[in-house]
Protein backbone atom coordinates (compact mmCIF):
# COMPACT_ATOMS: atom_id res chain seq x y z
CA UNK A 1 0.00 0.00 0.00
CA UNK A 2 1.60 2.86 -1.13
CA UNK A 3 -0.02 5.92 0.30
CA UNK A 4 1.37 8.29 2.83
CA UNK A 5 0.32 7.82 6.72
CA UNK A 6 -2.39 9.79 8.13
CA UNK A 7 0.25 9.78 11.32
CA UNK A 8 3.97 9.88 10.58
CA UNK A 9 6.55 11.44 12.90
CA UNK A 10 8.60 12.17 9.40
CA UNK A 11 5.85 13.67 6.66
CA UNK A 12 6.58 17.14 8.16
CA UNK A 13 10.11 17.46 6.26
CA UNK A 14 11.44 16.38 3.30
CA UNK A 15 12.80 13.39 2.48
CA UNK A 16 16.81 14.59 3.21
CA UNK A 17 15.54 15.83 6.46
CA UNK A 18 13.95 12.05 7.21
CA UNK A 19 17.12 10.78 6.43
CA UNK A 20 18.97 12.64 8.62
CA UNK A 21 17.21 12.56 11.43
CA UNK A 22 16.63 8.58 11.28
CA UNK A 23 20.62 8.55 11.16
CA UNK A 24 20.81 11.55 13.67
CA UNK A 25 18.70 9.35 16.14
CA UNK A 26 20.50 5.85 15.35
CA UNK A 27 23.61 8.28 16.51
CA UNK A 28 22.58 9.33 19.23
CA UNK A 29 21.53 5.90 20.44
CA UNK A 30 24.84 4.75 19.89
CA UNK A 31 26.59 7.27 21.68
CA UNK A 32 23.99 7.18 24.56
CA UNK A 33 24.35 3.52 24.85
CA UNK A 34 28.41 3.17 25.09
CA UNK A 35 28.48 6.32 27.64
CA UNK A 36 25.97 4.42 29.77
CA UNK A 37 28.47 1.12 29.43
CA UNK A 38 31.34 2.85 30.15
CA UNK A 39 29.17 3.78 33.50
CA UNK A 40 30.44 6.84 33.16
CA UNK A 41 33.40 7.02 35.20
CA UNK A 42 34.22 10.19 34.08
CA UNK A 43 32.85 13.38 35.81
CA UNK A 44 31.98 15.67 33.24
CA UNK A 45 30.01 12.96 31.30
CA UNK A 46 28.06 11.91 34.34
CA UNK A 47 27.21 15.34 35.07
CA UNK A 48 26.28 15.80 31.52
CA UNK A 49 24.44 12.35 31.46
CA UNK A 50 22.57 13.11 34.89
CA UNK A 51 21.52 16.73 33.55
CA UNK A 52 21.43 18.25 36.60
CA UNK A 53 17.98 20.31 37.07
CA UNK A 54 16.89 18.93 33.88
CA UNK A 55 16.56 15.39 34.81
CA UNK A 56 15.32 16.60 38.72
CA UNK A 57 12.54 17.48 37.08
CA UNK A 58 12.24 14.83 34.19
CA UNK A 59 12.48 12.03 36.77
CA UNK A 60 13.54 12.31 40.33
CA UNK A 61 16.24 14.53 43.01
CA UNK A 62 16.76 11.00 44.15
CA UNK A 63 19.53 9.32 42.42
CA UNK A 64 18.40 5.64 42.05
CA UNK A 65 15.30 7.37 40.72
CA UNK A 66 17.59 9.38 38.11
CA UNK A 67 19.67 6.59 37.51
CA UNK A 68 16.34 4.41 36.34
CA UNK A 69 15.11 7.54 34.08
CA UNK A 70 18.66 7.54 32.81
CA UNK A 71 18.46 3.77 31.69
CA UNK A 72 14.15 4.66 30.80
CA UNK A 73 15.70 7.41 28.23
CA UNK A 74 18.64 4.77 26.49
CA UNK A 75 15.77 2.62 25.94
CA UNK A 76 13.63 4.98 24.71
CA UNK A 77 16.02 6.77 22.22
CA UNK A 78 16.80 3.09 21.02
CA UNK A 79 12.94 2.56 20.32
CA UNK A 80 11.99 5.99 19.03
CA UNK A 81 14.96 5.29 16.33
CA UNK A 82 13.70 2.19 15.63
CA UNK A 83 10.15 3.84 15.29
CA UNK A 84 11.76 6.97 13.39
CA UNK A 85 13.22 4.35 10.82
CA UNK A 86 9.91 2.45 10.45
CA UNK A 87 7.95 5.64 9.52
CA UNK A 88 10.47 6.82 7.18
CA UNK A 89 10.48 3.55 5.58
CA UNK A 90 6.44 4.32 5.22
CA UNK A 91 6.87 7.75 3.99
CA UNK A 92 9.03 5.99 0.98
CA UNK A 93 6.41 4.12 0.51
CA UNK A 94 8.55 0.40 1.17
CA UNK A 95 6.36 -0.27 4.39
CA UNK A 96 2.66 -0.54 4.68
CA UNK A 97 1.59 3.03 6.07
CA UNK A 98 -1.43 1.87 8.31
CA UNK A 99 0.58 -1.17 10.34
CA UNK A 100 3.18 1.49 10.68
CA UNK A 101 0.90 3.79 12.58
CA UNK A 102 -0.16 1.17 14.87
CA UNK A 103 3.36 0.47 16.14
CA UNK A 104 3.97 3.96 16.63
CA UNK A 105 1.35 4.53 18.49
CA UNK A 106 1.67 1.12 20.75
CA UNK A 107 5.36 1.63 21.24
CA UNK A 108 4.71 5.40 21.92
CA UNK A 109 1.89 4.45 24.37
CA UNK A 110 4.01 1.73 26.25
CA UNK A 111 6.96 4.62 26.47
CA UNK A 112 4.44 6.81 28.04
CA UNK A 113 3.19 4.48 30.38
CA UNK A 114 6.94 3.76 31.81
CA UNK A 115 7.60 6.82 31.97
CA UNK A 116 4.44 7.65 33.94
CA UNK A 117 5.52 4.51 36.24
CA UNK A 118 9.32 6.20 36.84
CA UNK A 119 7.53 9.71 37.04
CA UNK A 120 4.75 8.90 39.85
CA UNK A 121 7.50 6.32 42.03
CA UNK A 122 4.96 3.80 41.43
CA UNK A 123 8.13 1.36 40.37
CA UNK A 124 9.12 2.10 43.84
CA UNK A 125 6.35 -0.57 45.15
CA UNK A 126 7.20 -3.35 42.57
CA UNK A 127 9.06 -6.23 43.53
CA UNK A 128 11.84 -5.18 40.37
CA UNK A 129 11.65 -1.25 40.83
CA UNK A 130 14.43 -0.72 37.73
CA UNK A 131 11.38 -3.04 35.75
CA UNK A 132 14.36 -4.14 33.38
CA UNK A 133 12.38 -7.21 32.73
CA UNK A 134 9.18 -5.26 31.63
CA UNK A 135 10.47 -3.26 29.37
CA UNK A 136 13.36 -5.60 27.39
CA UNK A 137 10.25 -7.30 26.98
CA UNK A 138 8.27 -4.91 25.54
CA UNK A 139 11.41 -3.92 23.57
CA UNK A 140 11.45 -7.51 22.32
CA UNK A 141 8.08 -7.37 21.69
CA UNK A 142 8.45 -4.17 19.43
CA UNK A 143 10.93 -4.86 18.02
CA UNK A 144 9.48 -8.24 16.26
CA UNK A 145 6.72 -6.34 15.38
CA UNK A 146 8.40 -3.92 13.87
CA UNK A 147 10.31 -7.18 11.95
CA UNK A 148 7.03 -8.13 10.73
CA UNK A 149 6.39 -5.15 9.03
CA UNK A 150 9.58 -3.89 8.54
CA UNK A 151 9.93 -4.96 4.38
CA UNK A 152 13.45 -4.05 3.22
CA UNK A 153 14.24 -2.60 6.34
CA UNK A 154 13.42 -5.32 8.99
CA UNK A 155 16.72 -6.45 9.40
CA UNK A 156 17.67 -3.05 11.36
CA UNK A 157 15.76 -4.82 14.52
CA UNK A 158 18.01 -7.40 14.80
CA UNK A 159 20.80 -4.85 15.30
CA UNK A 160 18.28 -2.96 17.60
CA UNK A 161 17.96 -6.18 19.26
CA UNK A 162 21.27 -6.77 20.03
CA UNK A 163 22.03 -3.34 21.45
CA UNK A 164 19.31 -4.07 23.72
CA UNK A 165 20.98 -7.46 24.86
CA UNK A 166 24.20 -5.99 24.92
CA UNK A 167 22.90 -2.64 27.17
CA UNK A 168 20.88 -5.33 29.04
CA UNK A 169 24.15 -7.29 30.37
CA UNK A 170 24.69 -4.29 32.46
CA UNK A 171 21.59 -3.39 33.66
CA UNK A 172 19.56 -6.43 34.33
CA UNK A 173 20.38 -10.26 35.81
CA UNK A 174 21.83 -13.35 33.85
CA UNK A 175 18.72 -14.51 34.74
CA UNK A 176 16.39 -11.89 33.38
CA UNK A 177 19.09 -11.71 30.50
CA UNK A 178 18.82 -15.69 29.68
CA UNK A 179 15.05 -15.34 30.29
CA UNK A 180 15.14 -12.59 27.58
CA UNK A 181 17.02 -13.85 25.12
CA UNK A 182 15.03 -17.19 25.37
CA UNK A 183 11.83 -14.74 24.37
CA UNK A 184 13.49 -12.86 21.84
CA UNK A 185 14.71 -16.38 20.22
CA UNK A 186 10.85 -17.69 20.40
CA UNK A 187 9.51 -14.09 19.17
CA UNK A 188 11.34 -14.13 16.02
CA UNK A 189 11.95 -17.21 15.06
CA UNK A 190 7.44 -16.54 14.75
CA UNK A 191 7.88 -13.38 12.45
CA UNK A 192 10.56 -15.18 10.55
CA UNK A 193 8.22 -17.96 9.85
CA UNK A 194 5.23 -15.48 9.73
CA UNK A 195 7.40 -13.48 6.99
CA UNK A 196 8.74 -16.72 5.14
CA UNK A 197 4.70 -18.07 5.02
CA UNK A 198 4.15 -14.58 3.83
CA UNK A 199 6.09 -14.56 1.02
CA UNK A 200 4.19 -16.66 -1.41
CA UNK A 201 5.89 -17.42 -4.68
CA UNK A 202 9.24 -14.87 -3.20
CA UNK A 203 11.41 -17.52 -2.26
CA UNK A 204 14.38 -15.21 -1.87
CA UNK A 205 12.87 -13.44 0.93
CA UNK A 206 11.78 -16.69 2.55
CA UNK A 207 15.54 -18.38 2.37
CA UNK A 208 16.01 -14.93 3.62
CA UNK A 209 14.56 -15.65 6.58
CA UNK A 210 16.63 -19.15 7.47
CA UNK A 211 19.65 -16.83 6.82
CA UNK A 212 18.57 -13.89 9.43
CA UNK A 213 17.16 -16.92 11.96
CA UNK A 214 21.22 -18.50 11.64
CA UNK A 215 22.32 -15.16 12.91
CA UNK A 216 20.00 -14.63 15.39
CA UNK A 217 21.27 -17.87 16.86
CA UNK A 218 24.22 -16.94 16.69
CA UNK A 219 23.58 -13.69 18.54
CA UNK A 220 21.74 -15.76 21.10
CA UNK A 221 24.24 -18.06 22.02
CA UNK A 222 27.21 -15.39 21.82
CA UNK A 223 24.82 -13.23 24.44
CA UNK A 224 24.15 -16.49 26.63
CA UNK A 225 27.99 -17.40 26.31
CA UNK A 226 28.81 -13.62 27.46
CA UNK A 227 26.63 -13.36 30.06
CA UNK A 228 28.28 -16.43 31.81
CA UNK A 229 31.79 -14.86 31.79
CA UNK A 230 29.98 -11.84 33.03
CA UNK A 231 28.65 -13.87 35.71
CA UNK A 232 31.55 -15.49 36.37
CA UNK A 233 33.26 -12.16 36.82
CA UNK A 234 30.74 -10.73 38.97
CA UNK A 235 30.98 -13.29 41.40
CA UNK A 236 34.57 -13.30 41.40
CA UNK A 237 34.84 -9.61 42.07
CA UNK A 238 32.16 -9.83 44.67
CA UNK A 239 34.00 -12.61 46.25
CA UNK A 240 37.38 -10.20 46.03
CA UNK A 241 35.36 -7.46 47.18
CA UNK A 242 33.98 -9.13 50.47
CA UNK A 243 37.88 -10.42 51.33
CA UNK A 244 39.50 -6.96 50.62
CA UNK A 245 36.85 -5.23 53.06
CA UNK A 246 37.39 -8.09 55.50
CA UNK A 247 40.97 -7.51 55.09
CA UNK A 248 40.74 -3.81 55.11
CA UNK A 249 38.57 -4.08 58.69
CA UNK A 250 41.10 -6.23 60.47
CA UNK A 251 43.74 -4.30 59.10
CA UNK A 252 42.12 -1.08 60.91
CA UNK A 253 41.04 -2.75 63.83
CA UNK A 254 45.17 -4.12 64.22
CA UNK A 255 46.40 -0.73 63.34
CA UNK A 256 44.62 0.50 66.71
CA UNK A 257 44.81 -2.08 68.94
CA UNK A 258 47.70 -3.48 71.33
CA UNK A 259 48.52 -7.10 70.49
CA UNK A 260 48.99 -8.15 74.29
CA UNK A 261 45.90 -6.54 76.02
CA UNK A 262 43.85 -6.14 72.89
CA UNK A 263 43.36 -1.96 74.31
CA UNK A 264 43.70 0.43 72.10
CA UNK A 265 47.43 1.54 71.56
CA UNK A 266 49.17 4.59 72.57
CA UNK A 267 49.16 6.09 68.80
CA UNK A 268 45.34 5.64 68.23
CA UNK A 269 44.84 7.13 72.12
CA UNK A 270 46.89 10.13 71.06
CA UNK A 271 43.99 10.62 68.04
CA UNK A 272 41.80 10.51 70.70
CA UNK A 273 43.11 12.48 73.24
CA UNK A 274 43.68 15.30 70.04
CA UNK A 275 39.77 15.02 68.96
CA UNK A 276 39.13 15.23 72.86
CA UNK A 277 41.08 18.52 73.61
CA UNK A 278 39.43 19.99 70.20
CA UNK A 279 35.66 18.82 71.37
CA UNK A 280 36.50 20.19 74.91
CA UNK A 281 38.11 23.76 73.61
CA UNK A 282 35.02 24.36 71.55
CA UNK A 283 32.34 23.35 73.94
CA UNK A 284 34.62 24.66 76.83
CA UNK A 285 33.86 21.12 78.68
CA UNK A 286 35.97 19.25 81.05
CA UNK A 287 37.86 15.76 81.30
CA UNK A 288 40.61 14.16 82.99
CA UNK A 289 43.31 12.04 82.21
CA UNK A 290 44.89 9.12 84.77
CA UNK A 291 48.49 7.30 84.16
CA UNK A 292 48.24 4.09 85.80
CA UNK A 293 51.22 2.14 86.13
CA UNK A 294 51.61 -1.57 87.74
CA UNK A 295 53.77 -1.50 90.88
CA UNK A 296 56.98 -3.36 91.50
CA UNK A 297 56.05 -5.32 88.40
CA UNK A 298 59.62 -5.84 87.13
CA UNK A 299 60.14 -8.12 90.28
CA UNK A 300 56.75 -10.28 89.29
CA UNK A 301 58.74 -10.73 85.96
CA UNK A 302 61.93 -11.55 87.72
CA UNK A 303 60.05 -14.02 89.94
CA UNK A 304 57.52 -15.61 88.17
CA UNK A 305 58.78 -14.95 84.34
CA UNK A 306 57.10 -12.88 81.01
CA UNK A 307 54.55 -15.17 80.76
CA UNK A 308 52.83 -14.54 84.17
CA UNK A 309 53.86 -10.56 83.72
CA UNK A 310 52.23 -10.67 80.08
CA UNK A 311 48.99 -12.59 81.89
CA UNK A 312 49.03 -10.01 84.65
CA UNK A 313 49.41 -7.25 82.18
CA UNK A 314 45.97 -8.89 80.10
CA UNK A 315 43.99 -9.30 83.40
CA UNK A 316 44.95 -5.52 84.71
CA UNK A 317 43.42 -4.16 81.33
CA UNK A 318 40.47 -6.42 81.29
CA UNK A 319 39.47 -5.34 85.08
CA UNK A 320 40.10 -1.58 83.73
CA UNK A 321 38.05 -1.45 80.97
CA UNK A 322 35.33 -3.69 83.00
CA UNK A 323 35.60 -0.83 85.65
CA UNK A 324 35.21 2.00 83.10
CA UNK A 325 32.26 3.93 81.42
CA UNK A 326 31.35 3.09 77.93
CA UNK A 327 32.32 6.79 77.73
CA UNK A 328 35.51 6.52 78.79
CA UNK A 329 38.58 5.17 76.63
CA UNK A 330 41.46 3.28 77.91
CA UNK A 331 45.31 2.51 75.84
CA UNK A 332 48.15 0.93 76.93
CA UNK A 333 50.39 3.62 77.06
CA UNK A 334 53.74 2.22 77.51
CA UNK A 335 55.28 -1.30 78.76
CA UNK A 336 52.89 -1.65 82.28
CA UNK A 337 51.12 1.66 81.62
CA UNK A 338 47.55 2.16 81.28
CA UNK A 339 46.31 5.74 80.28
CA UNK A 340 42.19 6.34 81.05
CA UNK A 341 40.47 9.22 79.45
CA UNK A 342 37.60 10.01 81.51
CA UNK A 343 35.19 11.81 79.68
CA UNK A 344 33.52 14.65 80.79
CA UNK A 345 34.26 13.80 84.42
CA UNK A 346 36.10 15.79 87.10
CA UNK A 347 39.22 14.70 89.25
CA UNK A 348 36.88 13.57 92.15
CA UNK A 349 34.12 11.69 90.01
CA UNK A 350 37.47 10.13 88.38
CA UNK A 351 39.36 9.18 91.55
CA UNK A 352 35.74 7.25 92.93
CA UNK A 353 35.98 5.27 89.61
CA UNK A 354 39.73 4.02 90.31
CA UNK A 355 39.40 3.22 93.87
CA UNK A 356 36.73 0.88 92.66
CA UNK A 357 38.50 -0.21 90.20
CA UNK A 358 41.52 -0.73 92.63
CA UNK A 359 39.24 -3.15 94.79
CA UNK A 360 38.15 -4.91 91.79
CA UNK A 361 41.98 -5.53 90.93
CA UNK A 362 42.11 -6.99 94.63
CA UNK A 363 39.24 -9.60 94.05
CA UNK A 364 40.94 -10.86 90.91
CA UNK A 365 43.19 -14.01 89.90
CA UNK A 366 45.17 -12.48 87.62
CA UNK A 367 47.17 -16.09 86.55
CA UNK A 368 46.02 -18.91 86.57
CA UNK A 369 49.94 -20.32 86.97
CA UNK A 370 49.70 -18.56 90.25
CA UNK A 371 46.17 -17.72 91.52
CA UNK A 372 47.24 -16.08 94.92
CA UNK A 373 49.36 -13.43 92.94
CA UNK A 374 47.82 -10.01 93.57
CA UNK A 375 48.96 -6.86 92.17
CA UNK A 376 48.78 -3.32 92.75
CA UNK A 377 49.34 0.31 90.45
CA UNK A 378 49.81 3.56 91.43
CA UNK A 379 47.62 6.30 89.14
CA UNK A 380 48.08 10.10 88.36
CA UNK A 381 45.16 12.22 87.90
CA UNK A 382 44.89 15.55 86.47
CA UNK A 383 42.19 17.88 85.02
CA UNK A 384 42.58 18.68 80.91
CA UNK A 385 42.84 23.03 80.99
CA UNK A 386 40.94 24.26 77.84
CA UNK A 387 43.75 25.27 75.05
CA UNK A 388 46.26 23.51 76.45
CA UNK A 389 48.28 21.29 74.63
CA UNK A 390 47.56 17.47 75.47
CA UNK A 391 51.53 16.63 76.56
CA UNK A 392 51.35 18.91 78.87
CA UNK A 393 47.95 17.29 80.48
CA UNK A 394 50.18 13.66 80.11
CA UNK A 395 53.00 15.46 81.84
CA UNK A 396 51.12 16.58 84.94
CA UNK A 397 49.60 13.30 85.32
CA UNK A 398 52.52 11.51 85.26
CA UNK A 399 54.12 14.25 87.77
CA UNK A 400 51.11 12.68 89.60
CA UNK A 401 51.85 9.37 89.37
CA UNK A 402 55.69 9.70 90.42
CA UNK A 403 54.35 11.49 93.34
CA UNK A 404 52.20 8.25 94.11
CA UNK A 405 55.26 6.20 93.86
CA UNK A 406 56.99 8.56 96.07
CA UNK A 407 54.46 8.13 98.66
CA UNK A 408 53.94 4.71 98.96
CA UNK A 409 52.71 3.24 95.67
CA UNK A 410 49.05 1.16 95.45
CA UNK A 411 47.39 4.53 96.03
CA UNK A 412 45.79 7.52 93.39
CA UNK A 413 47.48 11.38 93.33
CA UNK A 414 45.90 14.49 91.99
CA UNK A 415 47.55 16.74 90.36
CA UNK A 416 45.93 20.40 90.45
CA UNK A 417 47.38 22.92 88.26
CA UNK A 418 47.43 26.50 89.94
CA UNK A 419 48.88 25.67 93.32
CA UNK A 420 51.14 22.59 92.46
CA UNK A 421 49.73 20.94 95.42
CA UNK A 422 49.08 16.91 95.30
CA UNK A 423 46.03 15.45 97.02
CA UNK A 424 45.77 12.28 97.71
P1 LIG B 1 57.43 0.76 89.89
O1 LIG B 1 56.57 0.27 91.02
O2 LIG B 1 58.31 1.86 90.31
O3 LIG B 1 56.62 1.09 88.71
O4 LIG B 1 58.37 -0.45 89.54
P2 LIG B 1 58.27 -1.38 88.28
O5 LIG B 1 59.08 -2.57 88.54
O6 LIG B 1 56.84 -1.63 87.95
O7 LIG B 1 58.83 -0.45 87.14
P3 LIG B 1 60.00 -0.63 86.13
O8 LIG B 1 59.89 0.51 85.19
O9 LIG B 1 61.31 -0.76 86.91
O10 LIG B 1 59.72 -1.99 85.42
C1 LIG B 1 58.75 -2.16 84.42
C2 LIG B 1 58.94 -3.51 83.84
O11 LIG B 1 57.87 -3.85 82.93
C3 LIG B 1 60.20 -3.63 83.03
C4 LIG B 1 59.81 -4.34 81.76
O12 LIG B 1 60.62 -5.47 81.52
C5 LIG B 1 58.42 -4.81 82.04
N1 LIG B 1 57.60 -4.89 80.86
C6 LIG B 1 57.36 -3.90 79.96
N2 LIG B 1 56.52 -4.36 78.98
C7 LIG B 1 56.26 -5.66 79.27
C8 LIG B 1 55.47 -6.67 78.65
O13 LIG B 1 54.84 -6.47 77.60
N3 LIG B 1 55.40 -7.88 79.21
C9 LIG B 1 56.09 -8.14 80.37
N4 LIG B 1 55.97 -9.35 80.90
N5 LIG B 1 56.84 -7.21 80.98
C10 LIG B 1 56.94 -5.99 80.45
MG1 LIG C 1 56.41 2.11 84.45
MG1 LIG D 1 55.63 -0.02 87.37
Amino acid sequence: MKYLPEFSLTDLHSAQAHYLIAWGTLTLTVVVCLAAVIQCNKLWLHRWLSLGWLSDALFSADPHQKKLGLRYLVGMVNCSAGVIALNYGASQGVIDAEACRHLTWTSLTVMAAFFVVLRTGWNKKLADPSMSELKTASAIGILAWGYLIGGPGAPVALMLLFIILMFGMFTTTSKQLIRASVFAGLAFSAVFVATAADSGANTIVAKMQMVYGGVLLIMLASVCLLVHEMARMRARLTQRKVELTAALAQIKELAIRDELTGLFNRRHMGNVLNAEAQRTDRNHGRFCLCLIDVDHFKAINDEWGHGVGDDVLRALANVVAAGLRETDVVARWGGEEFLVLFTDTDCEDAAVVIERIRVMLSNTVMTSASPELRVTFSAGLTTYQVDESIVATIERADQALYQAKATGRNRTERHTLFDGDYLA
